[in-house]
């Protein structure tokens, strides 16, 4: 699932390199993929982009005429300049002087979406949504109210939308390692140096992750869920880059947690 990361040098990109950019043409390639009925989608046409923006996994292309185009990936949507092989397109956006973007949906699951509107709080997803860890919104205090007397194990907190808007599994494993904190322990139970650490590791974590992946995208748009830089995210057996230990991975259904059992405490 693309995270805030991706999503964010995704934005970047887009913004970078479209602009003030006119759309031509639009076509929906997936019926399914547009799950907003109220405007069509010809509104977007001749529109001029005002602004890529981000909140959480979502991206926002904003046109001049008021329309937003958001796009929410989910497990395996993404945009790209082609459609590779293996993806399945959902909508084309076609701009002046022969650019075409396309949103596009690996192994065709049917889950992300793209949305017309004029207003973003119009979606229940996005009122729902909490604080973007790179806003100026995400700070100490926020954090540490929001841990507060929580129930939750430290996992689910992170991935959980409501509260931090934008990290999932991949990130949170991540997070949790860089911060040496066990996944399993519970909110509540964190003590005041914990969560300055667990802070200063959202921070450093999502930054570096940023940083690996402007490099690895060279001049072009990042790849859908690039993850070789991960540290204990899916490497299972392999030893922790920090104390050498095996990384252990407990699993609920498909989802894993990864963890080192000797410095993540
Ligand atoms: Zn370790």
């Amino acid at each position: 699932m693309p995270e805030l990361p991706d999503l964010e040098v995704l934005r970047r990109r887009l913004r970078e390199g479209l602009l003030e950019g006119k759309v031509l043409d639009i076509e929906v390639l997936s019926d399914r993929a547009l799950k907003t009925r109220y405007f069509k989608p010809a509104v977007l046409k001749k529109g001029i982009l005002r602004e890529v923006s981000r909140k959480g996994k979502n991206l926002i292309l904003e046109f001049h005429s008021g329309f937003k185009l958001l796009f929410q990936p989910l497990l395996k949507g993404w945009v790209s300049f082609e459609v590779p092989g293996e993806a399945a397109p959902l909508l084309r956006l076609s701009f002046e002087g022969g650019r075409e973007l396309y949103f596009i949906e690996y192994e065709n699951k049917g889950m992300a979406g793209l949305y017309i509107v004029r207003k973003l709080e119009g979606l229940s997803f996005m009122k729902k949504l909490g604080v973007d860890p790179l806003s100026e919104e995400f700070t100490i205090d926020y954090l540490a109210g929001a841990v507060g007397e929580r129930k939750d194990r430290l996992k689910a907190f992170l991935v959980d939308q409501k509260i931090i808007a934008g990290v999932g599994n991949a990130y949170a494993d991540e997070i949790l390692w860089e911060a040496r904190l066990s996944p399993f322990r519970i909110c509540a139970d964190l003590d005041e140096s914990e969560v300055e650490e667990l802070f200063r590791a959202v921070r450093s974590v999502l930054d570096s992750a940023i940083s690996v992946l402007e490099e690895v995208s060279g001049e072009g748009l990042p790849p859908f869920e690039y993850r070789e830089h991960l540290k204990v995210h899916r490497r299972e057996g392999q030893p922790c880059p920090r104390c050498g230990a095996i990384i252990k991975a407990v699993y609920e259904g498909e989802r894993g947690t990864f963890f080192c059992p000797e410095c993540q405490r």
